[in-house]
């Protein structure tokens, strides 16, 4: 088929024809709408010399976008019921390679390296799956891959938190691992009805840079992340006593005064006023464990 999967009635048609039925369990909610595929597309910066990784293609609406604009697309679906979907609706570009499979179980290293030239940037645009977004966006950031931009389709109260700062409420722990690798901003907000079908929650569109350098250096970064991790593990909490409940011992709590005075960081207050900075002088300060 030639024609754009992007409108209800299409959409609609294409299900019907291959008698797909939609499973909420894998966050199926398909984009129903060529504006804000066009605009997803777009905030990507996607050109003819794009190379890009598109995860879960669904029934192919973004992936028909991405492909009359890049050079090649490599689109990892974890449905195979929709491989017959898929060779229906992008049958016609040639520079589209789906591969089936768990995107957090495959191996993005190799599939980048089978699929693309050497030492290409990669760019990253997905409607993400809701039930899965923040580990995807984990790997995205921490396997080290060449990519160089993310644009994503996520809930909108993940978004929050991916740009909040210290003393908001959706600061945490995502918080600071993506501004740890990545600068990260709101490209739009999304209406729960450009969906089908229409998920609970609104959505929005994210980018991610990821920084030629991390906004922070530390010496450690595995016990840096697990500070952070300690340090919001209860909110109400202050810092110490986090701390001593989810990574140090009672026994070790002068040991802890000490290290907190030496880097200048009250200890009665909560991990959530902390600043990434704070948090890189306090892991440094402490060493491993
Ligand atoms: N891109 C399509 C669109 O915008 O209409 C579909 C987006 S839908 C929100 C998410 C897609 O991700 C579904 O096709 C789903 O099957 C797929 N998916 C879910 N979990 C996945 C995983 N772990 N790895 C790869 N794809 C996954």
């Amino acid at each position: 088929m030639n024609k754009r999967v992007s409108s209800p009635k299409t959409m609609q048609d294409v299900i019907r024809r291959h008698q797909f039925t939609l499973k909420k369990s894998l966050g199926q909610n398909f984009l129903i709408d060529e504006n804000i595929l066009n605009n997803i597309a777009s905030a990507a910066d996607i050109e003819e010399e794009s190379y890009v990784l598109e995860i879960g293609p669904g029934a192919g609406a973004l992936t028909q976008v991405l492909a009359s604009r890049a050079k090649k697309v490599l689109a990892v679906e974890i449905d195979h019921r929709l491989e017959v979907v898929l060779k229906d609706t992008l049958h016609h570009f040639e520079n589209v390679s789906v591969r089936f499979g768990d995107v957090l179980k495959l191996d993005l290293h190799q599939l980048i390296s089978e699929e693309f030239p050497p030492d290409v940037a990669v760019t990253v645009v997905a409607n993400l799956p809701y039930y899965v977004t923040t580990p995807i966006l984990m790997k995205l950031l921490t396997d080290v891959l060449p990519i160089n931009t993310i644009v994503v389709m996520i809930q909108k109260e993940v978004a929050s938190r991916l740009q909040a700062v210290p003393g908001e409420k959706s600061y945490g722990s995502l918080s600071i691992a993506v501004q740890y690798i990545a600068e990260a901003k709101i490209v739009m907000t999304v209406p729960k009805t450009v969906f089908v079908p229409q998920p609970n929650v609104d959505s929005a569109v994210i980018r991610l840079d990821v920084r030629p350098e991390k906004k922070v250096q530390v010496a450690d970064e595995a016990f840096f992340f697990k500070l952070v991790r300690a340090s919001f593990a209860q909110r109400r909490k202050t810092l110490m006593n986090n701390l001593i409940n989810n990574l140090y011992d009672k026994d070790q709590k002068e040991y802890l005064l000490t290290v907190l005075e030496k880097v200048g960081i009250d200890p009665s207050r909560r991990g959530e006023t902390l600043s990434i900075e704070e948090f890189a002088r306090l892991s440094d300060a402490l060493g491993s464990k």
